[in-house]
C-alpha cells in the first residue's frame, strides 16, 4: 500500500515498536492521527506540526469508510487501546499488547470475521530464557504480553460464529516459535478457520477475508 491510499494512522500505545516513526511518516505524508490522551502524554514531544485526533475507550470514529473502535488493554503504558475495525461487511479485531484476559476485550472482540490475536511468548522458553529475572516478570506479568496459552484461553473464550481467520502476531523472536504458536490457536478452533502466523521480520502477505470464504 502507498502512503498516498492512506487516509490516517492510528496508535495503540506509546511503545516504540508500535509509536516510533509514526509521526515523521505522518508529518511527511500530511497523514491525520487517532491517539488516547494518554498515549499523547508519553509522545507530545513528537507530535509537533501533526493533526492528530483524541479517541478513547468505547467511543467509534470513523476514517473513510472504516469505522474503528478503540477498546482499553491491560498493558503497562499511559492508556493503551487496541481496535475492532469494521467496514459495515466485516469485522477485523486486533489484540497485542496485553498482558491477561478481561471481559471487556473479550467482548470487544466477539463476532469478528477476522482476528490479529498476539502470541508473544511460550511460557517455558521464556522462563528458560537468558533474559534477565525483571524482565521476564515483565513480559509474562499482568500487564505485559500474551502467552500462546493466553492468547488460545481468550480465543476459545471468543464468540467465534463469524470467525474466518485468525493470525497470530507479535511473537517473540527469542522465547517462541510460529509451530509453537500455530499449535496453541488451532488447538481451540475448528478447521474451518484458517491459522496464520506472521513473523516479526516479515510480517505476512495480505490474506482475505471476503465472505465467499466461508462457504
Ligand atoms: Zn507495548
Ligand atoms: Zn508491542
Amino acid at each position: 500500500m502507498l502512503p498516498g491510499d492512506l487516509a490516517g494512522i492510528i496508535v495503540t500505545h506509546e511503545h516504540q515498536d508500535h509509536a516510533g516513526g509514526v509521526f515523521k511518516f505522518a508529518r511527511r505524508h500530511r497523514l491525520p492521527v487517532w491517539l488516547t490522551f494518554g498515549t499523547y502524554q508519553a509522545i507530545r514531544a513528537q507530535c509537533d506540526d501533526v493533526v492528530f485526533h483524541f479517541c478513547r475507550d468505547g467511543e467509534a470514529f470513523a476514517i473513510e469508510d472504516l469505522q474503528l473502535l478503540p477498546y482499553t488493554v491491560p498493558h503497562d503504558a499511559r492508556e493503551p487501546v487496541q481496535y475492532v475495525v469494521n467496514n459495515g461487511v466485516l469485522k477485523l479485531g486486533v489484540l497485542t499488547d496485553a498482558g491477561h484476559a478481561t471481559p471487556h476485550l473479550i467482548s470487544a472482540l466477539g463476532a469478528c470475521d477476522g482476528l490479529l490475536l498476539e502470541c508473544n511468548h511460550d511460557r517455558q522458553m521464556l522462563s528458560n530464557s537468558a533474559y534477565p529475572a525483571s524482565l521476564k516478570q515483565r513480559i509474562g506479568g499482568d500487564y505485559g504480553h500474551l502467552s500462546n496459552q493466553t492468547a488460545s484461553e481468550i480465543l476459545h473464550a471468543l464468540d467465534k460464529s463469524r470467525l474466518k481467520r485468525v493470525v497470530g502476531a507479535h511473537l517473540s523472536l527469542k522465547n517462541n516459535t510460529s509451530e509453537l504458536a500455530r499449535a496453541a490457536l488451532a488447538s481451540v478452533m475448528e478447521e474451518r478457520v484458517e491459522v496464520t502466523i506472521a513473523c516479526q521480520e516479515d510480517g505476512f502477505d495480505w490474506v482475505g477475508l471476503a465472505r465467499s470464504a466461508m462457504n
